[in-house]
């Protein structure tokens, strides 16, 4: 194992300007960081390359960062840095593929290949959708798994996952994958040296399969000696008990003890053969750190649970998520519609203007700026008064659109309604506590006049 180097050490080779760029006060700071692994040193702009020769594999991230396919579609996973997300941040999100299996008719295939083109949400503002496809050699037909890759990438231009043991019928699948660098899986025990040599050749990542841990590390030492940098550990088990705790055992070995063997991003195939509860593993493998989850079909029941678990755990807890505070128009509102209030916390807003949109009653929504906090935060932390909801009011001109005088604000925050009333004259109508309850609200209590 490398030399572990001091904040001292790492901070002499530093540029020494304390510039911020790499989001932390000082260069100090950022040795400290880098030192305890919680920083990769090319977080830092500046860094010469004498400074990264010289730090050399001791300054490496625990974690390896490892990217699949090119341009603009390409996924990267890996560079780890902290077990808990609170700590710092996790960097890179869970990738989900879908299964594409070549055994399928032309037609199936091309069905497959549209109907996951058509899986994106929106969700919290954001477009969520799968990021790979796992085409997998299921057929005899050895001809037929490039066949299908080809097929495959004339109809999406998602990054791939070639999963197939024999690399007699991997290697003209590779040669049709041209220079996409798809990730290739596995190598085993059983056939490394050849796997390696196509990695190589085709400068692909490359998986490593073992049935334990110990041979996995055995392994990736070996692969990476044969030149082979860009490995991904699949830790499928024979039961979901065992992957889930390979993942916990991986993860924590590599960023607590700085394990270098097992250092690498990881995928997992979920092996139920019940739906639901593979997709509950999906979930469960999501939040303990797995970079890949493979699932079977991409139904959209299937697949919505999913991304919704990796978008809420791979938010920056560092950034507040807010949205810009302004004055949003949802539906068609004319001079009689109502006008919401609510805050910039981006979840929030989006329920309310989900719930706004199913009631069928165009609105304004007035929104204010609480710094990305929700309602009881922000009051409790003294975002929202009757001050600052009066000013957001008045700049935003919410009232000036429409030919009444009354605003709704939430139920949580009832008590802000007289202070309100009293300094301007307004009509303050006290909202449901929970989004949930505004189309009833809005159909049986809101009158114009
Ligand atoms: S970006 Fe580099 S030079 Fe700037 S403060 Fe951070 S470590 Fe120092």
């Amino acid at each position: 194992m490398p030399k572990k180097l001091t904040g001292i050490e790492i901070y002499k080779l530093l540029p020494k300007t304390n510039c911020g760029d790499c989001n932390l006060p000082t260069c100090m700071a950022f040795a400290m960081q880098v030192a305890a692994k919680k920083k990769a040193l090319e977080s830092c702009p500046h860094v010469s390359e004498e400074a990264k020769e010289a730090l050399g594999e001791a300054q490496a991230p625990p974690m390896r960062t490892v990217k699949i396919g090119s341009g603009k579609k390409e996924f990267t996973m890996g560079g780890e840095t902290v077990l808990f997300r609170h700590e710092e941040k996790f960097h890179h999100p869970t990738g989900v593929a879908i299964r594409v299996p070549d055994n399928m008719t032309k037609e199936e295939l091309q069905g497959h290949i549209h109907n996951i083109n058509q899986l994106h949400f929106v969700r919290a503002g954001e477009e969520l959708g799968i990021n790979l496809l796992a085409v997998e050699h299921r057929d005899g037909d050895k001809g037929k798994f490039a066949e299908t890759v080809k097929e495959v990438m004339a109809l999406s231009d998602l990054p791939l996952l070639l999963v197939c043991s024999e690399t007699s019928v991997l290697q003209p699948a590779l040669e049709a994958a041209g220079n996409s660098r798809p990730l290739i899986c596995s190598a085993t025990a059983d056939n490394w040296e050849e796997m390696a040599s196509l990695a190589t050749q085709y400068q692909a990542p490359l998986t490593v399969k073992c049935n334990t841990l110990e041979e996995c590390a055995d392994l990736t030492a070996k692969i990476k000696e044969k030149g082979v940098e860009d490995i991904c550990l699949d830790l499928t088990g024979d039961t979901f008990l065992q992957s889930f705790s390979n993942l916990i055992m991986t993860r924590r070995l590599s960023l607590e003890k700085s394990f270098r063997p097992l250092g690498y991003p990881t995928l997992v195939f979920p092996t139920s053969h019940q739906p639901f509860e593979r997709a509950a593993e999906a979930t469960a493998c999501i939040c303990k750190y797995c970079s890949i989850v493979v699932l079977e079909k991409g139904d959209s029941w299937e697949l919505l649970p999913v991304l919704t678990v990796r978008q809420n755990i791979y938010t920056d807890p560092q950034v507040p998520n807010a949205i810009e505070a302004r004055l949003y128009k949802i539906g068609e509102p004319g001079p009689e519609a109502p006008v919401l209030l609510t805050t910039n916390f981006a979840l929030t807003y989006f329920t309310v203007a989900g719930e706004v949109e199913s009631s069928k009653t165009s609105c304004f929504v007035s929104v204010v700026d609480t710094g990305g906090l929700g309602v009881l935060n922000a009051y409790a932390d003294d975002k929202l008064t009757p001050e600052v909801v009066i000013k957001t009011i008045q700049e935003q001109g919410a009232l000036e659109q429409v030919q009444h005088k009354k605003i709704i604000i939430p139920g949580l925050v009832a008590v802000l309604r007289m202070e309100i009333q009293e300094e301007t004259g307004w009509e303050v109508i006290i909202g449901p506590e929970e989004a949930a309850g505004l189309p009833t609200f809005l159909r049986n209590e809101w009158r114009a006049s």
